[in-house]
């Protein structure tokens, strides 16, 4: 009798039986297309996503030009949309030239892989999004992560480099909404003749003058030696992500980047959605001061009940939990007090410690923040501040 061949997937039951112990399994759950819940978990920050201007961009140019860009941008995957689209975005940020991707993931792996490669190093925050993780692991370059948010330990560690360098940052970060500290970090790539790349995926939109973004804000919009990624998804509320810098970084970029190159571009209908979110940003600078009013409400709120929030330096307020399934439970309490918020738990969160997050948005109106307080205080594990 011949023996039952190995099960080569029979190792996915004990991972399962792990996450399940340490209460963590994760579920997609289909969310309806109309809600009665209040949504504090999307990244929707200026309410743009439904915004009716948008969807029927979207909606004509799927007429127009088709549901999906049928090939790569370089092929026939470029439409005067994605020109339009990069030239305001470009404009828009007081940068030279734009690129437009299929996402701020892709934009970012981007960015890395085509700035840095062999022989060069990356300086990375510790903190940073798993995207910009992934592209300093496709380099190939020698990656040094430095302690979060700290332009000393950046500077050392590009002392004594001579190649080529590239630091790289979230803005904004995504698990407790804190900035970075741009301008120190900025001066210390100076100093070493290093590029810096920073990921406003959650500054764009939301700081700056009217939500042109934190580099903006700090004075480095259009430096010859700073590159920036963004996301379509967040502020402008549609899909998609693109690269803004030097016209000569973009068109290596055109040239050389692989997320480019060999991706299918971004689908019309996203595109023209973007392209119509960021004219209403334009119109409507106020949005962006909005939800950075809502943020500072919902912080203040949470911190007089005693809960442990991070101070949001944009739209992302995050409360700590006492554990992962404290979380869990705490997520769940609120849902059904009709608030949805999001749950990070490791490992997407880099310390081990799970928290709520809520994302502020320029149309919650002020009973709506009163509302999602009550909810969470009256639901709350029983956290309280710690100075930090
Ligand atoms: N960077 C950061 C900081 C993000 O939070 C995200 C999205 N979660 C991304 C990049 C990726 O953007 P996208 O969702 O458009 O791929």
């Amino acid at each position: 009798m011949t023996e039952a061949p190995r099960d080569p997937f029979g190792w996915l039951d004990e991972a399962a039986d792990r996450r399940r112990d340490a209460g963590l399994v994760r579920t997609l759950r289909p969310r309806d297309a109309v809600s009665p819940l209040l949504d504090l978990a999307g990244n929707d920050y200026l309410g743009l996503s439904r915004h009716p201007e948008v969807t029927a961009a979207a909606a004509a140019a799927a007429h127009r030009w088709g549901a999906g860009a049928t090939g790569s941008r370089l092929v026939t995957g470029s439409t005067a949309l994605h020109a339009e689209l990069e030239a305001e975005l470009a404009r828009f940020c007081g940068v030279e030239s734009a690129l437009v991707l299929s996402s701020g993931y892709a934009a970012n792996l981007a960015a890395v892989t085509a700035l840095t490669g062999d022989g060069s190093l990356v300086v990375s925050d510790a903190a940073n999004h798993a995207s910009l993780i992934d592209g300093c692991r496709l380099s190939r370059a020698r990656t040094a992560v430095v302690p979060h948010a700290d332009p000393d330990a950046v500077r050392q560690a590009l002392a004594g480099h001579a190649g080529r360098a590239m630091a790289v940052t979230d803005s904004v970060f995504s698990v407790d909404g804190d900035a970075a500290p741009l301008s120190g970090l900025s001066a210390a790539c100076r100093a070493h003749g290093a590029a810096l790349l920073i990921d406003d995926a959650h500054g764009f939109g939301v700081l700056g003058e009217g939500g042109r973004g934190a580099p903006y804000a700090a004075g480095l919009a259009g430096a010859a030696d700073t590159v920036v990624t963004v996301t379509l998804s967040k502020s402008l509320g549609s899909q998609g992500g693109a690269v803004l810098g030097p016209a000569r970084v973009i068109e290596h970029l055109v040239n050389t980047a692989r997320t480019f190159i060999f991706d299918t571009g971004l689908a019309p209908a996203a595109t023209a959605a973007a392209l119509a979110a960021l004219r209403l940003l334009r119109r409507e600078p106020d949005r962006a001061r909005r939800v950075r009013t809502v943020a500072a409400g919902l912080y203040a709120g949470l911190t007089d009940a005693g809960l442990d929030a991070a101070r949001p330096d944009a739209a992302v307020v995050s409360v700590r939990a006492p554990s992962a399934s404290a979380a869990v439970r705490w997520a769940a309490d609120c849902r059904a007090e009709g608030i949805l918020t999001g749950c990070f738990r490791p490992p997407s969160v880099p310390d081990g410690v799970s928290r709520l997050r809520l994302t502020a948005r320029a149309d919650l109106t002020d009973a709506d923040v009163t509302h999602t307080l009550k909810a969470i205080t009256r639901t709350a594990p029983g956290a309280r501040t710690q100075q930090r």
